[in-house]
């Protein structure tokens, strides 16, 4: 039986939550934020997000996502691609992806194949569905 701990497990360096820019919020995500915070919308627009057109992402706070504090402090109300990182299916069928995801997160074990890792992958996929990491 495939376990995600053969592939992945999160050493909360807080790399992914690093940066100038953050994954969008679709609809579904700003609302399970809303909820998780359990403030109005107009309050968790104001404080949390950055509003261009219709792209709404996470605020940056120096040079992180405004939930990171030695973790993701939005745990339950995260975005999806948040949950998905760094199991992103596309790894299944690009090994380049693979490579370029691996670099950036320690969490993925270091030292097994690519086929292995796609392996264990597509099995947990099949048994799970969607991955939430
Ligand atoms: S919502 Fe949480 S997991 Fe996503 S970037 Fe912000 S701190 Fe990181
Ligand atoms: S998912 Fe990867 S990059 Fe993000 S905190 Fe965990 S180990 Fe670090």
């Amino acid at each position: 039986m495939a376990d995600l701990k053969d592939i992945f497990e999160c050493t909360q360096c807080g790399y992914c939550c690093q940066g100038e820019t953050t994954v969008s919020l679709n609809q579904d995500d700003q609302k399970r934020m809303i909820e998780e915070l359990g403030l109005g919308e107009d309050a968790v627009r104001a404080k949390y997000w950055r509003v261009s057109g219709n792209v709404v992402q996470m605020k940056i706070v120096d040079g992180h996502c405004i939930f990171y504090e030695n973790g993701c402090t939005v745990h339950q109300g995260r975005p999806w691609r948040c949950a998905q990182w760094p199991l992103h299916p596309s790894m299944l069928s690009d090994k380049n992806n693979f490579k370029t995801i691996r670099e950036s997160c320690p969490g993925i074990n270091q030292d097994i194949s690519y086929e292995e890792f796609c392996r264990i992958l597509q099995e947990l996929m099949e048994a799970e569905g969607t991955i939430h990491c």
